[in-house]
């Protein structure tokens, strides 16, 4: 989803470093990576992702149960960049897990702030654009500003796992990102749920409370419930609603996310 903001407000500067590689040479990288990484380690394929990307490698993070992925990143890349989407419609235990993993794990967080607050939104578009028109509250709350961040790095991380969901079962460790022209590293992506969890606990890193109360997959209050046993961990995502995905994910496969 591209999306105009023009006229709605300040846009913000993006973190990054800018990039330094065209996109053939990043298009290059991912295609040998994904043959060479087709089944490697988290671990190695984020010790390749470090070494090649430097301070151009970022890390997006909803801080639910892929925190894990922060702190696997940080251990070849002390420091590293770590987007949060401030979409302003959080849990407050996704606040609290955020702010957890800053003071205790070595990781820069990002905070990425849409160009209008709410209360701007509401005045703009009326409230409760999330019910109304769930795309286009995304499209400006988390697509745009990711996207505008995303622009100034070279390949991004995310905790995409397959188990996830049936639009997920084919997620490779490395892609090629054509939406966003850059290398996209998925190092969890044949994690089960309960791996997630148990490296969670022998690290000490902090995870979604909200996890452990019927919520296993997060995203903003309005538009999350807890799933009953068996449903599909992402059946609480905008229930009831034609959506089942923010737009930030957009496949060969799957194209129609990108709307
Ligand atoms: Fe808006 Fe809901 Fe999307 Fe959050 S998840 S940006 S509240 S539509």
């Amino acid at each position: 989803m591209s999306l105009d903001v023009a006229g709605l407000g300040v846009v913000p500067a993006p973190h990054g470093p800018g990039r330094r590689r065209s996109a053939a040479e990043l298009e290059s990288l991912a295609h040998e990576a994904s043959v060479r990484f087709a089944d490697a380690s988290a671990e190695e394929v984020l010790a390749w992702a470090s070494e090649t990307f430097g301070d151009c490698l970022v890390v997006a993070c909803s801080m639910a149960g892929d925190t894990v992925v922060p702190h696997l990143a940080a251990r070849h890349r002390p420091g590293v960049d770590v987007l949060f989407l401030q979409t302003g419609y959080h849990f407050p235990e996704t606040i609290g897990t955020r702010d957890a993993l800053e003071a205790t794990t070595d990781v820069t967080i990002v905070d990425v702030w849409p160009v209008q607050t709410v209360a701007q939104q509401d005045a703009t578009f009326g409230e409760q654009l999330h019910d109304r028109d769930p795309r286009q509250c995304c499209g400006l709350r988390k697509v745009e500003p990711i996207n505008r961040e995303l622009a100034s790095y070279e390949a991004w991380v995310t905790g995409l796992r397959r188990e996830d969901s049936p639009l997920r079962a084919d997620t490779p460790l490395v892609e090629w990102d054509t939406a966003h022209q850059m290398v996209k590293i998925n190092p969890i992506a044949a994690w089960t749920f309960d791996e997630q969890v148990a490296y969670a606990g022998t690290h000490g890193v902090p995870i979604n409370l909200l996890l452990t109360e019927g919520y296993p997959s997060i995203g903003c209050a309005p538009c999350t419930r807890p799933v009953a046993p068996g449903e599909d961990p992402r059946a609480g995502r905008w229930a009831g609603l034609a959506k089942t995905e923010c737009g930030l994910h957009v496949t060969k496969t799957h194209p129609e996310e990108d709307q």
